[in-house]
């Protein structure tokens, strides 16, 4: 039965908790909302906080004006963290030792990202993630300053892009190989590393970093060293090392681990918990730390509060921008045995398309965004049968 009068109490104030809030209101849940969120602001986007904000340093990157949580009676909580949940009296505790009940809960704290120790407490260290870093490390992408970025990963990538169109001099440093080859393979992130070489990036591999000079805890960083025994002068470090999802205040509860297990309608092993985003790990897959994902999550938590069934998840997919080329990944690209190139890599303009044992589950869209909607189709097409044996 639909229970479009309960109460739901999201927690997190991310992507997935704003499309989760606005499925229910418009599929007719009628009852209390409240969205608790540790960030001070309104949900936003953050996919401009690597590209177009930190580039400006402007623009508003919020979902909705202030007034659409009034008008649609969603009760904002900015600025207050939750510290645990005890799922035998439906309640969530706050970090102010306040205490919220639900009848549905969702869990959306995203993902936080991953730091280094040795570069912990640092003031000129950055990372990545809220709108509050995206401005600190704006403020830091001044021409000619030195900007070391431990990790080229697509947030560090995006950043070095963004910084480079800013006049600042770029160092990726890289502890594997190749960059991003888990993800792509090393045909396609060789072809990475190359393009930020071509924009002036100076991109060093198996560059691990060991420590930070001067050594006094504090201190500003004014140079990295790497764990071969070279040293990177800095001004400034962003490292982006990836995420890890943000469980700490499941601590104690059975959600508590890497992740929150959940089935395509966000409903986890306990009833009346959902969780959705970057914190979600959906059941026999690993977890997805991007936007399409997060959004669907979202609504499908939503979905199965009001019982409604699951929309048919399309493949994954992924953007990022960089140096003015929009890049896409539809379907997966970890485990392709086999890639074919359809048009050109020096000129940023080719498809290439990812198979596994003949069977395609992929493609890396470069400077090709129209045919991104083909490519969906074809994806989705393809694993059908499989959907069906399984
Ligand atoms: P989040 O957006 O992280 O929101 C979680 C919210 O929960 C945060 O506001 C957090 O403060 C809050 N929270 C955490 N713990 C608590 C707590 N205990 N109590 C209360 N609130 C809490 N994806 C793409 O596909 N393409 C891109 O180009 C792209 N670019 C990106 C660029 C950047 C800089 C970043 C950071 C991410 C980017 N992503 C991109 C990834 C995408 O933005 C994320 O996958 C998406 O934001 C996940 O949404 P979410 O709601 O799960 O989590």
């Amino acid at each position: 039965m639909p229970c479009v009068h309960q109460s739901v109490l999201i927690v997190g104030g991310g992507l997935a908790a704003q499309r989760a809030a606005e499925t229910l209101r418009a599929r007719g849940h009628h009852g209390p909302l409240r969205v608790v969120c540790a960030e001070p602001v309104a949900p936003y986007d953050r996919p401009p906080l690597s590209k177009e904000l930190l580039a400006s340093g402007v623009g508003d990157p919020s979902f909705r004006p202030a007034s659409w949580y009034a008008e649609h009676g969603v009760e904002l909580l900015l600025g207050r963290r939750a510290a645990g949940l005890d799922v035998a009296r439906r309640r969530v505790r706050l970090e102010d030792g306040e205490e919220l009940g639900y009848d549905d809960l969702i869990v959306a704290t995203g993902s936080r990202p991953r730091r280094l120790p040795a570069l912990a407490g640092r003031p000129n260290v950055h990372v990545l993630r809220t709108l509050a870093d995206a401005r600190a490390l704006r403020a830091a992408l001044v021409p000619g300053a030195r900007l070391a970025i431990v990790g080229a990963g697509f947030i560090g990538q995006e950043a070095a892009a963004t910084a480079r169109g800013s006049g600042v001099e770029v160092t990726l440093l890289e502890a594997a190989p190749v960059p991003l080859a888990h993800v792509l393979g090393e045909r396609l992130g060789t072809w990475f590393a190359a393009l930020h070489r071509e924009e002036g990036v100076r991109v060093e591999l198996s560059a691990a970093v060991d420590d930070a000079l001067p050594a006094r805890a504090g201190a500003p960083v004014e140079s990295l060293s790497l764990a071969d025994g070279r040293a990177v002068g800095v001004d400034a470090v962003l490292v982006g090392v990836g995420v890890v999802p943000e469980t700490r205040w499941l601590a104690g509860s059975p959600l508590a681990g890497d992740g929150v297990l959940v089935d395509e309608g966000g409903r986890t092993v306990i009833p009346h918990i959902y969780a959705a985003g970057d914190v979600a790990r959906p059941f026999g897959r690993g977890r997805c730390e991007h936007w399409e994902p997060a959004a669907r999550m979202g609504a499908a938590a939503a979905r199965s509060i009001l019982g409604l069934p699951a929309a048919a998840a399309p493949p994954e997919s992924f953007w990022s921008d960089q140096y003015g080329v929009r890049i896409h990944l539809v379907g997966e690209a970890a485990g392709a045995d086999a890639i074919d190139v359809d048009g050109d890599l020096d000129s940023r303009d080719f498809t290439a398309v990812l198979r596994r044992r003949g069977a395609l589950v992929g493609a890396l869209l470069v400077g090709r965004p129209r045919d991104l909607p083909t490519w969906r189709r074809r994806l989705a097409a393809e694993s059908e049968p499989e959907r069906i044996a399984a």
